[in-house]
């Protein structure tokens, strides 16, 4: 599971294959379900009603184990679920019941099962050049079918505060650059181009040696502003790339202080520079509104940023006599699990709706923009399953009945979704997700929220010589 958005489409399937959605309704003749992706590992309460087992970090490292296991037991026996349970990484949900305060927080969770462990240590793997994650099947059928994705780096060290994937991952890893080369030569003869995947590309330390070494044509996702190099924009070039996405996140360079980006606007235009300079015509920009401490001025400092890229834009395509288009990209802030901003409250949607279409005003003014967003209203139910509890459990369950009315379903339940988005929680509360370790200690991100509303940048992991956040132990 990759997405919260998924829930729901994940009962359906359930239900298409004919196995029922919930546990305690399935027979031994049932298969066991199994959880994994990076939802399983953030904050898999919500689905715990659903599956037998969930895998806690990244799936290479702890699978064999759990197959075995499985070979090992008779399917549904109550024998097998404890022997999962005794891998490290993997977390049986049944074998936990969980206490509620009064006013609805979680008071404790209790171990039913003696064999269950208090805390579940998120699984890492060491080096990814044991398993190289890759295409296994290059079928048309598929969103990237015209190339062979290879992931060459996991992991982002820069610590964007308000960036969940970047705390999960932790520490960066990089493949070898000869084993990423061997990656593109089996893409080069398998269909000829090569997307490369990783959370920040242009950080991977040898980029511009990998780009020589590839005869095929090159993909990326996106880049950072501050580490684009004019080798790396020639090669996208070359492939034949028309737009290119990079990640301001917010518009003033105070807010990006909070969040840590750790890029200026220079940064920005010069990327842009380099981007337009080789002919890139498209250039997709994406934004975050409702960010912890943003004003109506962080906000219209997007438009603001959007002109003058627009500038430079103009100013290579001007002489070419054709310009393409600058695409902003903005969503809203959700405060997600085991990030600095964790504790937060998600913006009202109102809110967020009138900050978007300020925006959708602003840009219809100007020329070759166009601004793209998701609906807040869908932002606050993926708000509503990232930081829920056991209790969405019912709430996934009657939307699903109900046919995705998630209002109504709320109402008959009578839950008031607002406690689990909308409310600023206490560094003392015990947040659902608690029991699971990732690594990364509860007092460095209390830390890194002082610091955010403080400004103080926090610099990018020094793998090797330090421990500052409990990961590299
Ligand atoms: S201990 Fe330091 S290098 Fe390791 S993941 Fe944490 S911040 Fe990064």
């Amino acid at each position: 599971m990759s997405f919260e958005q998924d829930y729901v489409n994940v009962l359906e399937i359930l239900r298409l294959a004919g196995i029922p959605l919930q546990k305690e309704e399935r027979t031994d003749d049932d298969p066991l379900v199994v959880l994994g992706g990076i939802c399983a590992f953030f904050n898999p309460e919500p689905l715990a009603d659903f599956f037998d087992v969930v895998i806690v970090g990244e799936g290479e490292e702890v699978i064999g184990e759990v197959i075995a296991t499985y070979q090992e037991h008779s399917n549904g026996s109550r024998d097998l679920l404890r022997a999962m349970s005794r891998i490290p990484g993997v977390y049986v949900p049944e074998f936990y019941d969980v206490v509620y305060h009064d006013d609805g927080t979680v008071k404790d969770r209790i171990a039913v099962e003696t064999a269950a462990p208090v805390r579940i240590i998120k699984r890492t793997v060491k080096e990814l050049g044991s398993t190289p994650a890759a295409t296994a099947i290059l079928t048309p059928n598929t969103e990237f079918s015209d190339r062979y994705l290879s992931e060459i780096a996991r992991g982002c060290g820069r610590h964007c505060r308000f960036c969940m994937a970047g705390y999960l991952y932790l520490p960066p890893r990089n493949l070898q650059i000869d084993k990423a080369a061997e990656q593109a030569n089996k893409a080069d003869a398998l269909c000829g181009r090569i997307g490369l995947v990783g959370a920040a590309l242009s950080d991977y330390p040898d980029i511009d040696d990998l780009c020589a070494r590839i005869e095929g044509g090159v993909s990326i996702s996106s880049l950072r502003a501050d580490s684009v190099s004019q080798a790396l924009i020639d090669r996208l070039a070359k492939s034949g790339h028309k737009t290119i996405s990079i990640a301001p996140e917010a518009g003033s360079e105070r807010l990006r202080q909070v969040i840590n980006k750790g890029v200026t606007e220079e940064d920005i235009l010069r990327a842009a520079d380099l981007i337009f300079g080789r002919g890139i015509p498209n250039l997709k920009l994406y934004f975050i509104v409702g960010l912890p401490t943003e004003t109506q001025d962080d906000v219209a400092a997007i438009i603001a940023l959007a002109e003058k890229v627009r500038e430079v834009q103009l100013r290579h395509a001007r002489p070419l006599g054709r310009i393409g288009r600058i695409t902003l990209s903005v969503n809203s802030f959700v405060p997600k699990p085991f990030t600095p901003f964790q504790w937060e409250p998600m913006e009202a949607v109102e809110d967020l709706n009138k900050k978007q279409r300020f925006l959708e005003k602003a840009v219809r003014k100007i020329g070759n923009m166009n601004i793209i967003h998701d609906l807040p209203k869908w932002e606050y139910v993926q708000a509503l399953l990232s930081r829920g509890d056991r209790r969405i459990g019912r709430l996934l369950k009657a939307v699903h009945e109900k046919g995705g009315d998630w209002k109504k379903a709320a109402k008959d339940l009578g839950l008031d979704l607002d406690h689990f988005v909308k409310r600023r929680r206490g560094f003392d509360e015990v947040l659902p997700w608690d029991f699971i370790d990732i690594g990364v200690r509860k007092d460095y991100l209390i830390n890194e929220y002082q610091r955010a509303l403080e400004g103080k940048f926090t610099p990018p992991c020094r793998v090797g010589t330090c421990k500052t956040c409990g990961v590299c132990t």
